[in-house]
């Protein structure tokens, strides 16, 4: 069938709403993951990830980049070394290598969808020598923290 009707907020027919990743393979809080487009004949993968207020999503980088369009709710996201407030609509590109977090805000959750590629590379976790790189940066620790 080609369409699959919208059912809620962040919810479709005949999504499943999956783990983020394996509990305890990364650090992550009170994220979702489903998988919207997924077919060899596009050689790409369409996901939407919510997250919960008070969540995040891992650390972390990789060679393959993302495409990011924010559905709801608002937050913030580290890219590289730039921290930004997102909201509805937002687009954010991240590049190959560049580290990147989403963190919810307190009082809602924070939906996105995110465009990879259908095949890709494992995301790398960052050592403690580059989390304390990347730390050196107040706005990027007080980000860590909160
Ligand atoms: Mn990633």
């Amino acid at each position: 069938m080609s369409v699959r009707k919208r059912t809620g907020a962040g919810r479709w027919e005949r999504v499943d709403v999956l783990a983020y990743k394996e509990e305890g393979a990364a650090p992550f809080k009170a994220i979702s993951r489903q998988v919207l487009f997924d077919d060899p004949r596009l050689l790409c993968q369409l996901r939407y990830f919510e997250i919960a207020p008070g969540g995040y999503s891992t650390l972390e980088r990789h060679e393959h980049m993302h495409a990011v369009m924010i559905l709801r709710g608002r937050g913030r996201c580290l890219v590289g070394n730039e921290i930004h407030e997102v909201g509805p609509h937002d687009l954010v590109t991240i590049a190959p290598l560049t580290w990147h977090q989403f963190r919810a805000g307190t009082d809602e959750p924070l939906g996105f969808l995110c465009m990879v590629n259908n095949e890709r590379d494992r995301p790398q976790l960052p050592t403690e020598e580059q989390l304390a790189e990347l730390r050196r940066d107040p706005r990027i620790a007080a980000f860590l923290d909160s």
